[in-house]
């Protein structure tokens, strides 16, 4: 059995959900689009930061590796899942359309 992007957004939109209930005054707020957003930016930031350490821009204080790439990419992920869901975007569909134009655009 195969997992589709719709499949795995609905899933990262339910995760969250079950997640975003638990938070209480002890945990801190739930979040909101701004802070998805914002973590969006954060994780993006932690990758940029993997990859100058795996290209030898920065040296590294900890060695980065493909796996920290992998889950930084994922964190990444998630997060584009969940505001797409939020939204009620078709990530998938949106996906094609976008890859097909990149395929117009550069490669006929
Ligand atoms: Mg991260």
């Amino acid at each position: 059995m195969s997992t589709t992007l719709s499949d795995a957004q609905h899933f990262c939109w339910k995760t969250f959900i079950k997640i975003n209930k638990r938070f209480d005054q002890k945990r801190g707020r739930p979040w909101d689009p701004f802070v998805m957003v914002t973590d969006l930016l954060e994780e993006a930031g932690e990758t940029a930061a993997v990859v100058k350490g795996l290209e030898g821009f920065k040296p590294p204080d900890k060695t980065k590796t493909k796996e920290m790439l992998a889950t930084e990419l994922s964190d990444m992920l998630y997060i584009i899942f969940v505001l797409a869901e939020h939204y009620e975007i078709n990530l998938e569909e949106k996906f094609l359309e976008t890859v097909n134009d990149y395929i117009i655009r550069f490669l006929t």
